[in-house]
């Protein structure tokens, strides 16, 4: 059996005392296990992390900037590896895995302008002789702490940013699909990021404890469920730490009548069962104005879903994976059964699929009629399960998205630019689309949502990373003509 171990100061080291189970969801099999971290193999992993960084911090800017352009070419060419290890422990199909490579390479590319994100300001001539200017540096080590959803994406939202403005990371990836972080830290070091810069410990709650209490952890970044990021962003602040903690989601795409329904059902089953629901970012609620136009995209959103083809994400034909257990695979099929029993009208059943094999597949489902007090709409499913809310006006399915506690995405597709503008400011919601289902940000702006789907004031990756992985200084200076020039008649390098 593979095992996985931390990989800390540039090498492996185990053994360790606890272990979890990795298992391909396609087939159930177990495929390795991973080390679990101790409270004393924290603290092992944060000293290596803290005297790496002194190092990397006085590096120079050009020469960073030059280990990410390095990083981004690494990526690129190990681009179809990455995505068959994302397939093989997460499950997703591997062009969606290959996407995902791609929109973690986007924050690279966005790193890689590392000199241009850390200018500070500079005002001349405050006073007699005097002038005043800001530094940014770095917060020091920087816990990642990341779901299994992304294995490789969201790593690479948090290192690149916090790596670029000279911190080390100490990365804890989901310890369901672990392997992804293993060869991005293999690549960062390839890279060339010195051993000790970015270390990966693996674990559960007992790594991540010891993480949050660690004196020598600056700032946390952590994307996960509601719950978790409550609490860590809670203790974390407590323990006197910079902190961003991002939460799960129920996204709604309203659907105008005046939208054009094929285009609308297209992206609503695209954004609804890409990656069997696990994205933080799926539209999970469509709400649909007029019962005329909810009656004519029910349709078309149910005959798309039939026809998907659900299977290994290796197989080129598939365009649905499984989940990410069987446990999880449980209780998505729980809500569908318990729509029907609180009034939902379940137009396509997708727990009524049979698949061959151990893998932990569902079937896609529908349900229509949902109200806002049924469990299927209040809770976050995290599966391939859309909820239809109908809704007489375009201020009601505001309303009733304003009133969700959640608050990452939102979309409205619509033909009438007033309405969608209407709806930019009207919303409540950390990220918009106009007919995009999925709006999530490029590498140069900032990812985030409101309410319960984020906790602190920074969003991640883009400029507000920049902000978050620094502290910025402000030094006022008066000095006197200088007197120790030389000749050199080199041409000046940084390197
Ligand atoms: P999760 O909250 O179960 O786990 C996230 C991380 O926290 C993992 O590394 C895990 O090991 C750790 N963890 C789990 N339980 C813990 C505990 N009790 N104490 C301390 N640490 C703990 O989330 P998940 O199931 O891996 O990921 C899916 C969730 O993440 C969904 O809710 C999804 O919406 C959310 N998500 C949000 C975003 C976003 O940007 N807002 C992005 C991706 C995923």
């Amino acid at each position: 059996m593979r095992t996985i171990e931390h990989h800390v100061g540039g090498a492996a080291v185990g053994p360790a005392a606890r272990h979890g189970a990795v298992h391909n969801p396609a087939t159930g099999e177990q495929s390795a296990q991973v080390a679990f971290a101790s409270t004393a193999d924290v603290d092992a992993v944060v000293s290596a992390g803290s005297e790496a960084q002194r190092a990397w911090a006085a590096t120079g800017l050009v020469k960073r900037a030059s280990v990410m352009f390095r990083m981004r070419e690494l990526l690129v060419a190990h681009a179809d590896e990455l995505a068959a290890i994302i397939t093989s422990e997460h499950g997703k199909v591997l062009s969606d895995a290959l996407g995902e490579v791609s929109r973690g390479i986007e924050n690279v590319e966005f790193a890689a302008g590392l000199v241009q994100h850390l200018k500070g300001e500079h005002s001349t001539e405050v006073a007699g002789g005097v002038d005043v200017h800001t530094l940014k540096q770095p917060v020091g080590v920087v816990a990642a702490i990341t779901p299994f959803n992304f294995p490789a994406m969201v790593p690479l939202w948090m290192s690149a940013s916090a790596l670029a403005t000279g911190n080390a990371v100490v990365l804890k990836p989901s310890e369901k699909d672990p392997s992804a972080s293993m060869l991005l830290a293999r690549l960062w070091e390839e890279a060339g990021v010195p051993p000790g810069v970015l270390n990966v410990v693996h674990g559960d709650k007992e790594a991540v404890d010891a993480l949050l209490e660690h004196p020598g952890i600056g700032a946390v970044s952590f994307v996960g469920s509601t719950p978790i990021a409550r609490s860590i962003y809670t203790r974390a602040a407590a323990a006197g730490k910079r902190v961003q903690a991002l939460g799960g989601a129920k996204n709604h795409m309203i659907v105008m009548p005046d939208a054009d329904l094929d285009a609308a059902a297209d992206a609503a089953v695209s954004a609804a069962y890409g990656s069997a629901g696990e994205r933080c970012m799926a539209i999970s609620v469509l709400v649909v104005v007029g019962d005329a136009t909810a009656d004519a995209l029910v349709a078309k959103v149910a005959e798309r879903a039939r026809a998907l083809v659900i299977g290994d994400g290796t197989d080129e034909s598939s365009q649905m994976g499984p989940l990410i257990t069987a446990e999880h695979r449980e209780r998505v099929a729980s809500y569908v059964t318990g729509a029907s029993s609180e009034g939902g009208e379940v137009v396509v059943d997708g727990t009524a699929t049979s698949f061959d094999g151990g893998g932990y597949f569902l079937g896609a489902s529908l349900v229509d009629r949902v109200a806002p007090t049924m469990k299927v709409y209040t809770d976050e499913i995290f599966g391939p399960v859309l909820s239809v809310v109908r809704a007489e006006t375009y201020e009601e399915a505001v309303r009733l998205v304003n009133a969700n506690a959640y608050a990452n995405g939102t979309a409205i597709f619509t033909r009438d630019g007033g309405t969608a503008r209407r709806f930019t400011h009207d919303i409540q919601v950390g990220m918009v689309g106009i007919n995009v289902p999925l709006p999530v940000p490029i590498g140069a702006y900032s990812f985030g949502g409101w309410k319960d789907s984020l906790f602190g004031d920074s969003h991640i990756y883009g400029p507000e990373s920049i902000h978050f992985y620094t502290r910025s200084k402000v030094v006022t200076t008066r000095w006197p003509d200088p007197e120790d020039s030389q000749i050199d008649l080199g041409f000046p390098s940084n390197h």
